[in-house]
């Protein structure tokens, strides 16, 4: 057994979505692990860079559209051009809309799918195809929600999406565990980032959030990153299809 069951140097990680919010939290995590980091973003993700970088690590910058498949196999490719080998993917990109079911659109409906729910899946099946190909081990970690356990209101296309990662968690899981592959998740309770702007500034729900919140306080994008050390890393090496929660005991109440 390795003295350092959490210790990543030299590891590579691909995280979707880390110019801000949660992502950055996992980039910086990690990096302080000794990973090396390939942030996928649909725009700069400058800030993220120069804090990774400030670990000692390398940061790759790739730039795409998630809400679009086509470029998933040449990103895979890129990263694997530029450092070798990938060992982990966070699927952690995600996109909300807000309103009520009866006037909710198809557009809202397809937008908040094709990034939480269909880039997950496409982007894991080629990371995995390549780490099959290379007989490499993988670590793939799914951002999931507290939506994933319970219903919400307001969002449905975020709630079938997030229901559905920690099912495809689990169906991944049972598909390539023998193939020498982690697929888990972490569902974050309720954190402080742009996703969850619209609750805080909204005193009512922000009161209601907050009281039913063990911690009593919002979570943080560093609230987040020792969790994704965990399932990055070979202290996890025997968890699979799990959904992991971060939520100061939200779903203990
Ligand atoms: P955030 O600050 O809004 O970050 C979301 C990230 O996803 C951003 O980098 C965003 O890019 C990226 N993204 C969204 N749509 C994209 C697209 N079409 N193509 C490429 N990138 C796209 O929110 P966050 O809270 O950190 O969210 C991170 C993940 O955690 C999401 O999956 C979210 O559902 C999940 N989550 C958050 C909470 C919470 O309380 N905050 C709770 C449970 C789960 P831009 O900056 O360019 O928009």
């Amino acid at each position: 057994m390795s003295s350092n069951l959490f210790d990543l140097s030299g590891k590579v990680a691909i995280i979707t979505g880390c110019n801000t919010g949660l992502g950055q939290g996992m980039a910086l995590g990690l990096a302080c692990a000794g990973c090396h980091i390939v942030g996928v973003n649909r725009r700069s993700a400058d800030e993220t860079q120069k804090r990774v970088e400030a670990q000692g690590v390398k940061f790759l910058s790739l730039q795409t559209e998630l809400g679009n498949t086509a470029a998933f196999s040449s990103i895979i490719q890129q990263a694997e051009e530029h450092f070798g080998n990938i060992d982990i993917l966070i699927n952690n990109a995600g996109t909300i809309r807000r309103e009520n079911a009866l006037e909710f659109t198809e557009k809202d409906w397809d937008d908040v799918i094709d990034v939480n729910l269909k880039s997950v899946f496409f982007l894991s099946q080629a990371f995995a195809r390549a780490c099959i190909t290379k007989k490499r081990r993988g670590k793939i970690i799914n951002i999931a929600s507290m939506l994933s356990f319970q219903g919400g209101i307001r969002v449905p296309s975020y709630t079938a999406s997030k229901s559905g990662v920690l099912g495809l968690t689990r169906l991944l899981a049972n598909e390539w565990a023998s193939r020498g592959i982690n697929v888990n998740a972490i569902a974050p309770g309720y954190m402080a980032t742009n996703n969850t702007e619209a609750l805080r500034n909204d005193p009512e729900r922000s009161r209601e959030i907050l009281a039913r919140i063990p911690a009593g306080e919002w979570g943080t994008p560093d609230d987040i990153a020792g969790a994704a050390i965990f399932l990055a890393s070979d202290a996890s090496n025997y968890v699979q299809g799990h959904t992991l929660a971060v939520d100061g005991g939200w779903l203990a109440r």
